[in-house]
């Protein structure tokens, strides 16, 4: 059975206060025992949050991490770092990482196979640009994301490999991908994994979907049949809208 997900990019978000508040927020709120949920705080708040989730159902994670384990990498975090205060997951190919910070595929390769080494769970984003989509080659785009970084990965790593579609347009844009659009791509991602792997696999990994989720658009999105949860941007800084989110999956 594929897990369920919904997880919370703040992003460069919140002061301690904030996030500390966000949190307290949120457990006045009850969700379905049989999701995951995440939220992903910026690095210097990870054991802070963590520390506050201790005795919650709510998963940290990070939002991005290094692809060596020590040395001269000045203002970078390593998996080493990450695992020392018990963060086990990780964002990693967000669009802004690859648009603001030049993250390549061939970086993000580095970083998913050190994730993987160190048994640090992946969130892995992808996702086309809207000139991509004009010209219909958003396919095509998606297909080389994957055979450029996940695909290289043995079968098993993908017990610790979720795929985040998030189509670049509709990243923080108020811009949604339909729900048809978002459950075609979805489908076109799960069939290339079992072309690639088989089907047994391609039907236990979690695709989950980003771009301008907000509590009026998440039922109809996670009603499709290839979408497993959500990556949420601006709407997860809301308590309110976090838990209405979760609660449509
Ligand atoms: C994201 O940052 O991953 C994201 C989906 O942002 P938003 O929900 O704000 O579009």
């Amino acid at each position: 059975m594929r897990q369920k997900i919904i997880a919370g990019n703040w992003k460069m978000n919140n002061t301690n206060f904030d996030s500390l508040l966000l949190i307290d927020e949120l457990m006045n709120y009850s969700f379905p025992p049989d999701l995951r949920i995440v939220v992903s705080p910026p690095y210097t708040q990870l054991s802070l949050i963590n520390e506050k989730l201790k005795n919650l159902k709510i998963e940290v994670s990070s939002q991005n991490m290094h692809y060596e384990s020590n040395g001269a990498f000045t203002g970078e975090i390593s998996a080493l770092m990450l695992k020392s205060i018990n963060v086990y997951l990780t964002i990693l190919g967000h669009s802004e990482r690859r648009t603001y910070f030049n993250e390549t595929d061939q970086i993000l390769l580095k970083k998913i196979r050190k994730a993987l080494e160190e048994d640090i769970e992946i969130i892995f984003c992808i996702g086309e640009e809207l000139s991509d989509r004009k010209s219909r080659n958003h396919f095509n785009f998606i297909k080389n994301q994957l055979e450029n970084t996940v695909f290289l990965q043995k079968y098993d790593s993908w017990k610790k490999i979720i795929i985040a579609y998030e189509p670049i347009w509709a990243i923080g844009t108020g811009e949604t991908a339909s729900p048809d659009q978002i459950q075609e791509m979805h489908s076109f991602i799960r069939g290339l994994i079992s072309e690639k792997y088989d089907h047994s696999l391609a039907n236990s990994v979690s695709i989950i979907y980003g771009g301008s989720v907000k509590p009026s658009n998440a039922e109809n999105i996670f009603y499709q049949p290839d979408v497993d949860g959500g990556l949420i941007g601006g709407a997860s800084l809301d308590s309110k809208d976090f838990a209405s989110i979760v609660n449509a999956l």
